[in-house]
This record gives structure tokens, C-alpha cells and sequence, in this order.
């Protein structure tokens, strides 16, 4: 790999990590009601943010890292309809290109892979929404086939996840998937080496764990973005003020406990 590409999320764009942008309420908490989505996405044009392709971390530039400028990676995981039918439009507006995670298996279905906490069901785009979202220039990324935890699964299974998942999302699709994102954000650096033995070029992950690093695979790492987080606190985040380190350690306890979502299928499962 190029050795000006940064192993790490430390000298990378700032990225936000969100799941749903809907009014449709819920007990969860990674939903964010479209008008304060695009309040901020309006505030961050206003300020001159831009998306980031995240491929062009690839590509010979004479732009060094660190003269970026005022780019952002954001990120959508789980693709859900709601992206298509409340972030779209919003993000159209202010020539905003994200990245989408899809698990392959759900696509035009309910996710049935979540807990349905008070029985609210999403659901998640079908083929016809990503085409429209692909050919407006969203990058596709894979979320493997099933949203499995894929600590909790064997090499076998894990390669299955992360194999099937790209090879379906490209021939449904004619595209190349090169980025991946982690169901729970769970993940070690066995499951790193086998994304990048299947051709996967990086993640975005929750949390960057530094003793994970492999080498010839970016590990770029998200803000995911909660329904408690202010537009203010968000804005705070790409700025990297003080206070964004204690942000990203609370966000990481957030991300622990959303393993409750796996205890929760374990004990009600049948
Ligand atoms: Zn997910």
C-alpha cells in the first residue's frame, strides 16, 4: 500500500456514523429526526464542510493528509429506507456523498435481526432505492449478510459473512465493495485479516482498537452519532474541540452496551 496512506483514523477526516434519520419514533437511541439532521447538515455547508469519496484515500494526490481542509467521511449503517426517504433528499441539497452499509441478506427486508423493542420494525432499502442512491454517487459498503456479531462466529462463518456479502453487493449492483462495517461494531484482528484476505481495503469501526492495526487495511474510526447528541456537540466533533476525547470514551461505553441487542436475541430467540 502507498505508504502517504494513513494507517489510522488519527490523521484521517473526521467521520459521523449514523444509522436512522426518521421521525418515526423509537425506544432506541441511534435515530435522528430529519429536521435536525438537516439543520446540521445545512450548518456544516454553511461552515464549508464537504463529504469525502473515501476512496480517494487511494489515489495519488499531491494534497497531503494533512492539508485536507474541511472534509468529512459520513457514514450510514444498516441501510435502512429511511436514508432514502428522509436523508436523501436533504443531503441532495447540499451535494453530500455518503458511504452506506448494507447486510446483503436484508435488502428490501424488515429487520428482523434487531430486538423490535415496544414491536417498531424498519425497513431497509430495497434494490431499486440503492440504485438511485449508487448512480447519485453514495459509495456502497458491505455490513456483511446476516448482522451477526461476527466475534461470536467461527473463521468459517466469518469469511462466509464477509465474502458473500461483497460478492452480492458488487454483482447486484456492478460495483466494487471495498469498505466494510462491523454489526455491533465487534471486532478483532482476526476478523481483519480475513476482511483483507477477501479484498476489503478498510473499515470504518466504532472504536479504534490500536493493538488491532494490521498492515495494508485502514481502519478509519466514526463518531456514531446518538438521539441525545446536539447539533452543537455533533459540530464540536468535527472540529476535534476539547471535550471530543471524554465525547468519544461515553460513545464507547454506548457501543458496549449495545451488545444488549445480542444478549436480548439470545434470551428471546426461539
Ligand atoms: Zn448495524
Amino acid at each position: 500500500m502507498d505508504s502517504d496512506i494513513p494507517a489510522s483514523s488519527n490523521q484521517l477526516s473526521p467521520c459521523l456514523l449514523y444509522h436512522k434519520v426518521t421521525s418515526k419514533w423509537e425506544a432506541g437511541v441511534t435515530w435522528t429526526p430529519p429536521d435536525q439532521f438537516k439543520r446540521l447538515m445545512s450548518a456544516f455547508h454553511f461552515d464549508g464542510w464537504k463529504t469525502i469519496n473515501p476512496d480517494s484515500i487511494f489515489q495519488c494526490t499531491t494534497e497531503p493528509v494533512s492539508e485536507k481542509g474541511k472534509k468529512f467521511l459520513l457514514c450510514f449503517d444498516d441501510g435502512y429506507e429511511c436514508t432514502y426517504t428522509d436523508a436523501y433528499p436533504i443531503l441532495e441539497r447540499f451535494d453530500y456523498k455518503p458511504m452506506i452499509f448494507i447486510p446483503s441478506g436484508f435488502i428490501g427486508k424488515n429487520n428482523d435481526w434487531d430486538h423490535h423493542l415496544l414491536g417498531r420494525h424498519f425497513n431497509h432499502l430495497n434494490l431499486e432505492q440503492l440504485k438511485v442512491l449508487i448512480r447519485a454517487g453514495w459509495v456502497i459498503g458491505s455490513h456483511t449478510v446476516t448482522h451477526r456479531a461476527l466475534t461470536n462466529l467461527s473463521d468459517l462463518e466469518i469469511k462466509h459473512e464477509l465474502s458473500e456479502s461483497k460478492k452480492q453487493l458488487e454483482a447486484l449492483f456492478n460495483i466494487q465493495v471495498d469498505w466494510v462495517s462491523f454489526p455491533f461494531g465487534r471486532y478483532n484482528k482476526r476478523i481483519l485479516e480475513i476482511a483483507r484476505e477477501i479484498g476489503y481495503k478498510g473499515a470504518v469501526v466504532h472504536i479504534l482498537r490500536h493493538n488491532c492495526v494490521i498492515d495494508d487495511f485502514i481502519l478509519w474510526s466514526g463518531d456514531a452519532v446518538y438521539r441525545w447528541d446536539s447539533n452543537k456537540l455533533i459540530h464540536r466533533r468535527l472540529y476535534r474541540k476539547p471535550g471530543y476525547r471524554l465525547g468519544k470514551l461515553f460513545r464507547v461505553c454506548v457501543n458496549w452496551f449495545s451488545g444488549c441487542t445480542l444478549v436480548w436475541k439470545r434470551l428471546f430467540s426461539s
